[in-house]
């Protein structure tokens, strides 16, 4: 009898076992209370098997400062189930939110994406991470009964790469007519800066990231893994992604990584591997800034092309690699900072990769942000490090108006408060979405595997969605899901860390 065979058997026998308890005690097995009582048996049964299980030997789980620490370790289906198993309420509600997400501006229905994930993306992602998210149906599975399969959870794997990417690709092959207006994102602000740019001459890296509020508020897991193979990560996450995805993190063989998007990039290889699996890989196996951007390029689909920032804290070397799909570009220094703020540089890569984005125009967010970027760290030459970076990371400089206001056009994003929105992105007056978070780190932090972070705005503003859906009932369909997001304190995380230490 092999391992699942043996779990069934014993579900089946704890099963049965509560049928049986449930029986004696009931004198009226029809009514409805008689039911929902066996329901909750049978479900607390798979949950003592499941909490049993051997797959959760040495994960954890615990709450500070607004964030979920999980710490997963071991084979890849261990550390899948680990992930499921202690994150599956958040995974549930992170997928509805998602999912709801994805097709509400594709207007295209579930089974669409389910279809893609498996056709598409499945047969190309290496063997492990197939096991690993296999291992998180089955530790959701176990915990909550979810009904939820592997097609479901690769297609949610995908939510940054699907609908923005890969479907307006597809509207344009099959000229759809009345297609929406689908856009990449332009997800975040960050820097890398080193030498004389930093107050000790070593790395400093930062970024907030910039998404909806909806999937925004729902960005609170720090992931700290212990993997058979490869190096230890410590990245900020979504609940059910294995990729950290917006994206911050560092590994035990000394990278930094993190990135911000490219506007209104245009194309997607069907034939490709996904970016989420790419970008996991890439933090987990390389070493180098050329290991990383190798092994970015192999399989490169196209799929959430980000300008990525690099640090190697061996070597004091920062790097920006600008991924596009039919062009890329890689810039390194040990002595300079390279910023983001979702444009793309690269005279080629615009040409080809982005042709609608308009680096000339000054008042658009990328461009405005780009222009702040430039401006706060000049001043700061010399003197940043972790604490001014948080500090930058909150920024309400509109580099347009010359004042201090909180708009889509400010490092700290909020364009909610904006009647202009950013059409480049496809976000409408008001959308409700901006800055969510923001992580912090240095070379020191780095070698111990630290980092700082902080959930909600940067700024420490809070999101309160109740007033805003009554001013706003354009965006009533977001209502199930939209919940208010309340800035927690800056705080600090580590690989190895217990609860309250
Ligand atoms: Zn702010």
């Amino acid at each position: 009898m092999n391992d699942a065979m043996r779990r069934a058997a014993a579900i089946l026998l704890l099963v049965l076992g509560g049928v049986a308890l449930w029986w004696a005690g009931s004198g009226a097995p029809a009514s409805a209370s008689a039911n929902d009582a066996m329901v909750a048996t049978i479900a607390a049964a798979r949950e003592r098997v499941a909490a049993n299980d051997p797959r959760l030997k040495g994960a954890s789980r615990f709450e500070e400062g607004g964030w979920i620490y999980v710490h997963l370790e071991g084979e890849p289906g261990a550390m899948g189930y680990q992930h499921g198993y202690l994150l599956a309420p958040e995974i549930e509600d992170g997928f509805a939110a998602v999912s709801a997400g994805m097709m509400h501006s594709t207007r295209r229905d579930w089974e669409f994406f389910r279809k893609a994930a498996h056709e598409m993306l499945w047969p190309k992602i290496d063997a492990e991470y197939q096991q690993e998210l296999q291992g998180i149906v089955e530790g959701l599975r176990a915990r909550t009964g979810s009904n939820l399969d592997v097609d479901d959870i690769v297609a949610f794997n995908a939510f940054e790469e699907l609908p923005d990417y890969y479907v307006p690709w597809l509207n344009k092959r099959q000229m759809a007519a009345n297609a929406p207006n689908l856009k990449s994102p332009g997800n975040c602000s960050a820097f890398v800066a080193a030498g004389s740019w930093t107050k000790d001459g070593q790395i400093v890296m930062a970024h907030n990231n910039w998404t909806s509020y909806r999937n925004g508020e729902r960005w609170r897991i720090v992931f700290d893994i212990a993997p058979k193979n490869g190096y230890r990560m410590l990245m900020d996450g979504f609940p059910g992604v294995i990729a950290s995805d917006d994206d911050f993190g560092i590994n035990s063989d000394g990278l930094m990584v993190t990135e911000t998007t490219i506007t209104q990039f245009e194309g997607w290889d069907p034939n490709g591997k996904a970016e989420f699996v790419r970008a996991r890989k890439a933090l987990q196996y390389a070493g180098s800034i050329d290991e990383y951007t190798k092994i970015m390029l192999d399989g490169n689909n196209g799929g959430y092309a980000n300008d990525w920032l690099l640090g190697d804290r061996k070597t004091g070397e920062i790097a920006q690699l600008e991924l596009g799909l039919q062009a890329y570009k890689l810039w390194r220094t040990k002595d300079g900072v390279l910023s983001g703020s979702n444009w793309a540089r690269d005279p080629k890569v615009l040409k080809v990769d982005a042709p609608e984005f308009d680096p000339g125009n000054k008042e658009s967010s990328p461009n405005a942000r780009r222009a702040r970027w430039d401006e706060l760290l000049k001043e700061n030459k010399g003197k940043i490090d972790v604490a001014l970076a948080q500090k930058m990371l909150g920024d309400h400089t509109d580099s347009v108006e010359k004042k201090e206001d909180t708009n889509e056009r400010t490092l700290c994003g909020h364009v909610d408060g904006s009647a202009r929105g950013v059409k480049e992105w496809a976000w409408q007056a008001y959308y409700p979405g901006g800055a969510v978070q923001g992580k912090a780190t240095d070379a020191t932090m780095a070698k111990d595997m630290r980092f700082m972070a902080r959930m909600g705005h940067p700024c420490g503003g809070d999101f309160l969605a109740k007033p805003f859906l009554a001013a706003h009932p354009e965006f009533a369909w977001e209502e199930p899901y939209l919940r208010d997001m309340k800035a927690g304190p800056w705080t600090e995380f580590r690989s190895g860390q217990s609860p309250k230490e």
